[in-house]
C-alpha cells in the first residue's frame, strides 16, 4: 500500500501530452492550446465608438451643462461596419452608433442620453473626457503580442478569443482514446431485466460521462465476465485502441478478481497494486509499450464511489497531462467543520461535504451516505475533505481546507 502522494506521482510520471495536431475552432472545445496564440494585428483593430451618441471635438462641449447645452450642426452618421474616410470639421458633431469606426479626429464621443436633436442640431449637456466612450485600437492587445498561452483549456470564451483574432485551425494536444473494462458477473445494463442477486452496472454511465466533461476523443466501454482469459483479451483489445484502459471490479485480491493477474500475464509494469486511501484502496496502476505508445493502465475498484472517486483523484489529473492542460489544479475553500469525525489511522480519507454559507465563513458538514457503495452522499457532495492519514479525530469547528468536486 503507497501513500496517496507516491500514487499520484507515479501517474504523473507516466503520463505525458500526446502529439499536437490541428482541429477546426468548432471541435476544439475541452482540448487544449499545443502553442501560444499571438494577435496577428492590434485588437481592438480601430478606434470606435462604445456607444451610440455624438462623436465631438473636446474643447467644442467643455463648457456644456444641463443649464447651457452646447449646440452643435449634425454633420455625418456613422455606424457599424461603414469605414469613414473623412475627419470631424470643429464646431460640428457626428452621430454614431456602437462600433462605427471613429477616425482620429473624433477626440470623445456623448451618450445619447446626454444630448437632444431637433432638427439637425444636438444639444450637448455635459462635457466630455478625450477618449470617453472610445475604444481604442490595440488597447487590449498589440499586433505580435500573447494572447493565449500553449496548455489553455479551451473554453467557449477561449473559442470567442480565437475566432476574435479570425483563427479557424486551432494547434491543440491530441485528445486520449479510453477504454473502459466493466468486470463483474453481477452486473447487467440499466435497462435490462435484473434475476435475483443481480445489480445495475453504474460505474461505466458515470465514468464516460466523466470522460465526456474532460475531453476524450473516444471512451469505448467493454464488458467481461470475473475470468482470467475474458480478462486478458479484453485488455489486450483495449491495449491496442486506446492511450488509457480502465477497468472496474475483480482489482482486490478476491477469489474473481482477476485484473492483477492478467495484467501480469500480459507483462504489464505494474507501479502500484494499492493506495492508502478511503474510499479506493484496491487501485492498480500499470503502463505497457504498445508499438511505440505508452499505454496507461488504470485497475479501479468496483464500488461505484470508490471507483468514481479513484477516477476523480488519480484518472483526471493523467487526461489532464495528456491532454496537455496547465493550470487546472483543484479550487479549495477554507471552510469550519459543523460536526466531529473520527476514523482509524492509516489511510488518507476523502470526506464527501456539502458546504454551507453561515454568515461570513463556510461550514462544511458531511453528506449523509458515507459507505463506498452509496453514490447518493457522492451526489450530494460540493467537495472532498481530506481527512489525513494519520490522524483519527477532527473536532467540530475545526477549520479544513474543502476541494471542489469539479468533474
Ligand atoms: P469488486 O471491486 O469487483 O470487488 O466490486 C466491489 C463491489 O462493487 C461489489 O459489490 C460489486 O457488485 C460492485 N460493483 C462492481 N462493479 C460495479 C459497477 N460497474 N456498477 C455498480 N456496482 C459495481
Ligand atoms: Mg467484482
Amino acid at each position: 500500500m503507497i501513500p496517496f502522494e507516491d500514487a499520484c506521482r507515479l501517474v504523473l510520471e507516466q503520463a505525458r501530452p500526446l502529439p499536437a495536431c490541428t482541429v477546426e475552432l468548432s471541435h476544439a472545445d475541452g482540448l487544449c492550446l499545443s502553442e501560444d496564440i499571438r494577435a496577428p494585428f492590434d485588437l481592438p483593430r480601430f478606434d470606435s465608438t462604445a456607444v451610440d451618441g455624438f462623436a465631438v471635438r473636446v474643447s467644442d462641449v467643455k463648457l456644456a451643462s444641463s443649464a447651457k447645452p452646447v449646440s452643435l450642426p449634425i454633420t455625418r452618421t456613422i455606424r457599424a461596419g461603414v469605414h469613414c474616410e473623412h475627419e470631424l470639421m470643429p464646431a460640428a458633431a457626428w452621430r454614431v452608433l456602437t462600433g462605427a469606426p471613429v477616425p482620429g479626429s473624433v477626440e470623445a464621443v456623448v451618450m445619447k442620453e446626454f444630448a437632444t436633436v431637433e432638427r439637425n442640431i444636438v444639444s450637448i449637456s455635459r462635457s466630455v473626457k478625450p477618449g470617453e466612450n472610445i475604444r481604442r485600437a490595440g488597447e487590449e492587445y498589440q499586433a505580435g503580442q500573447s494572447v493565449l498561452a500553449r496548455g489553455t483549456r479551451i473554453s467557449p470564451t477561449v473559442i470567442g478569443l480565437l475566432a476574435n483574432l479570425g483563427i479557424t485551425q486551432v494547434p491543440v494536444f491530441q485528445s486520449p482514446r479510453v477504454t473502459i473494462i466493466i468486470t463483474g458477473d453481477e452486473l447487467r445494463a440499466a435497462g435490462s431485466e435484473l434475476g435475483p442477486g443481480l445489480i445495475y452496472d453504474s460505474n461505466s454511465p458515470a465514468l464516460a460521462a466523466a470522460c465526456a466533461r474532460l475531453g476524450v476523443a473516444q471512451c469505448e466501454i467493454a464488458r467481461c465476465p470475473d475470468e482470467l482469459k475474458p480478462t486478458v483479451d479484453a485488455l489486450r483489445a483495449a491495449i491496442a485502441s486506446s492511450e488509457i484502459v480502465v477497468t472496474v471490479g475483480g482489482a482486490s485480491v478476491g477469489d474473481y478478481d482477476f485484473v492483477g493477474a492478467a495484467l501480469r500475464e500480459l507483462a504489464a509494469r505494474l507501479l502500484y497494486t494499492s493506495v492508502a486511501i478511503k474510499p479506493g484502496k484496491p487501485n492498480l496502476f500499470a503502463t505497457v509499450e504498445h508499438f511505440g505508445r505508452t499505454v496507461l493502465l488504470f485497475g479501479l475498484p468496483g464500488n461505484p464511489v470508490s471507483a468514481l472517486l479513484s477516477f476523480h483523484l488519480l484518472i483526471r489529473p493523467a487526461i489532464h497531462s495528456l491532454l496537455g492542460a496547465t493550470g487546472v489544479e483543484p479550487i479549495t475553500v477554507l471552510a469550519r467543520l459543523s460536526t466531529e469525525l473520527r476514523k482509524k489511522p492509516g489511510r488518507l480519507e476523502f470526506v464527501r461535504v456539502q458546504l454551507r454559507r453561515e454568515g461570513p465563513q463556510w461550514s462544511a458538514a458531511p453528506t449523509s451516505g458515507q459507505e463506498s457503495h452509496m453514490l447518493s452522499g457522492l451526489a450530494a457532495a460540493d467537495g472532498l475533505l481530506r481527512f489525513p492519514a494519520e490522524s483519527v479525530y477532527l473536532a467540530a469547528g475545526t477549520d479544513v481546507e474543502v476541494e471542489l468536486l469539479s468533474w
